[in-house]
């Protein structure tokens, strides 16, 4: 049987008396604060009659006596990927901040409600940061080349900063970009470099006479060779001029 309330009048844990049903008196109990400033506000929070005598380590007070958004019933998780999922506590927990104000079965006076909780520093923080994972979402989804369709509805617009001399030809299942060299000069043109998307918006690419190896491009493509996101688009350049 778990320790039973040690709040004079209170039933926590209690046998059941006769004519309730068995877990009628059935509680989490909290032991009371060893050190910190809630070891003396515990004491002077509850009414000098609930104690029988000065707090001893085996005294416990039960959630009946606290406000329901002290006690810690879940834990949440957050996966490497920064969604999160909850789980039931075993045994409920009681937030730190914690201190008793309800008082069942004493005159009401006696309970005393804690005013609306202040957001803590960290709450703060924690939602700045769901903001700026938000707008990181929103990024990386308008950021997404979703298929070859997209990439050809878009791509004029989005490789419009693009260096000058880096050429667009948009074909039938394929956009090539061809790096040229003497474009607007009296000098022979030629390609340096160039690369393929095909319409599985896989790449190939090239330097000035042969096929490159696309195992070069992993580290920006993944192991697919994907181009998946615009912001990819003029690293690839980049990459593929040097
Ligand atoms: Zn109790």
């Amino acid at each position: 049987m778990p320790r039973k309330c040690s709040l004079i009048g209170c039933r926590g844990n209690y046998e059941p008396r006769k004519g309730e049903s068995a877990d009628a008196n059935k509680v989490s109990v909290f032991r009371f604060p060893k050190d910190g400033e809630k070891k003396s506000e515990w004491p002077r929070r509850i009414p000098q009659e609930l104690l029988a005598g000065d707090i001893t380590n085996d005294m416990v007070v039960c959630e009946k006596h606290f406000e329901p958004r002290f006690i810690i019933r879940d834990y949440v998780y957050t996966r490497p990927d920064g969604s999160s999922f909850t789980c039931p506590h075993e045994a409920p927990a009681l937030d730190p901040e914690a201190v008793p104000t309800f008082f069942p079965n004493t005159p009401k006076y006696l309970s005393s409600p804690l005013p609306p909780k202040r957001k803590a520093p960290e709450d703060c923080r924690a939602e700045a940061a769901a903001r700026d994972e938000k707008v990181l979402k929103e990024w990386m989804d308008s950021d997404a080349i979703n298929g070859f369709d997209d990439f050809v509805e878009n791509v004029s617009h989005k490789s419009s900063s693009l260096p000058s001399e880096w050429v667009m030809v948009n074909k039938v299942n394929v956009v090539l970009f061809v790096l040229f060299v003497n474009i607007t000069s009296s000098l022979i043109p030629t390609v340096v470099a160039s690369f393929k998307v095909f319409n599985n918006i896989s790449v190939d690419w090239y330097d000035a006479k042969c096929k490159r190896n696309r195992d070069d491009l992993a580290w920006l493509l993944g192991d697919e060779g994907k181009l998946s996101r615009w912001y990819d688009l003029p690293n690839l350049c980049t990459y593929v001029n040097n």
